[in-house]
């Protein structure tokens, strides 16, 4: 690896740079706690975050308690609340109704995926829009498809952050969207062919009933990987000098590493790193822009109260 102009003109190039989470991230959250510094010397309110999980599922814990940690750094409020995995769907949705009325409490995210007893879609539709700080909710995620004023979900719009921070150019490029889901793929594709740098590309998303996978996704000039399939992405599935972007985590066991695992992205990196202009490490990835993006709209819900005021 040589070493690298700060701002990158165009993507294709005779290099590889990495698209680093960390260090976009770190620079985001100073300016985060700079406002929040501000609103506090001038008497306001600050952002108050409220978690709840639900259950004991180990990563969703760890990635509860970093962002309850990064609401620390930050100088934000936080409350965690942990509820047993016995907790009935009334319960959860009654925690859900006491956090839409506590005027405290800037905005909540109930962490996912909830045990299989609860339904994901009402308890994400019980949540009050203007709190709904991931942007999961029914009518947060059409304002995003019309280009209104919203949340945008927190890993959608970490990487179009991450993308605009490094100088990665998108429009006229073809953009590859691997997977579908709600809160991942669906939304990204939508945002990559918005009217907007970043955005402005002819977007193809792709999905497990995709037919010619590896030529679709060779063809990208911007491949964002999230499916959760380890390493699935391999060197013949990149075109030379593309941008990669890769979503997934998964834990694969590994007796070497003090937790017992490995966290993998859906990119074999090694395979595939000298074929990229850029690339995204897992993890220090997308995983850092996520965090900071719920605080940004977090953030953004305690600037709208006090602009209604
Ligand atoms: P999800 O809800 O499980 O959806 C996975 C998507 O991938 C589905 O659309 C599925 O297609 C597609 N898919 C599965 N296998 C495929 C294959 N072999 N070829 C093509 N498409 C395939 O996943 P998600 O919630 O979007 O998460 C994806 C990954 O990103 C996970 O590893 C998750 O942990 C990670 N993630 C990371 C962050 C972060 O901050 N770093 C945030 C969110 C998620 P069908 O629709 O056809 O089934």
């Amino acid at each position: 690896m040589r070493g690298f102009p700060l701002e990158v003109e165009s993507n294709i190039g005779d290099f590889m740079q990495i698209l680093d989470g960390r260090a976009t991230a770190a620079q985001l959250k100073k300016e985060i706690a700079d406002k929040v510094k501000k609103i506090q010397a001038a008497g306001g309110k600050v952002p108050h975050l409220a978690a709840v999980i639900v259950g004991d599922d180990g990563a969703s814990q760890t990635y509860v308690s970093n962002k309850v940690r990064t609401c620390e750094e930050l100088g934000f409020e936080s409350t965690l609340i942990a509820l047993p995995s016995s907790t009935s769907e009334a319960e959860l949705l009654a925690k859900v109704h006491e956090l839409n009325e506590n005027t405290e409490v800037d905005g909540f995210i109930v962490q996912v995926p909830l045990p299989d007893h609860i339904d994901e879609d009402k308890v994400t539709e019980a949540i009050k829009p203007e709190k709904d700080v991931d942007g999961f909710h029914p009518e947060n995620l059409g304002r995003m498809m019309l280009g209104l004023p919203t949340y945008i979900s927190a890993t959608p719009n970490g990487i179009l952050e991450l993308l605009r921070r490094n100088g990665v150019k998108t429009t006229g490029k073809h953009c590859v969207v691997v997977g579908r889901s709600n809160i991942v793929g669906t939304p990204m594709s939508i945002l990559m062919s918005r009217n907007a740098e970043p955005g402005n590309c002819t977007v193809t998303l792709v999905h497990s009933r995709t037919a010619n996978m590896q030529e679709v996704c060779a063809s990208a000039d911007i491949l964002i990987v999230a499916i959760g399939k380890a390493e699935f992405v391999s060197a013949d599935m990149v075109k030379e000098g593309a941008v990669v972007i890769d979503v997934g985590t998964t834990r694969v066991p590994d007796e070497s590493k003090p937790k017992g695992f490995a966290l993998k992205g859906d990119v074999d990196f090694e395979a595939v790193k000298d074929k990229c202009s850029f690339i995204t490490p897992v993890p220090g990835g997308v995983g850092p822009m996520t965090i900071v993006s719920l605080m940004q709209n977090t953030l953004r819900a305690v600037e709208r109260k006090n602009k209604k005021k």
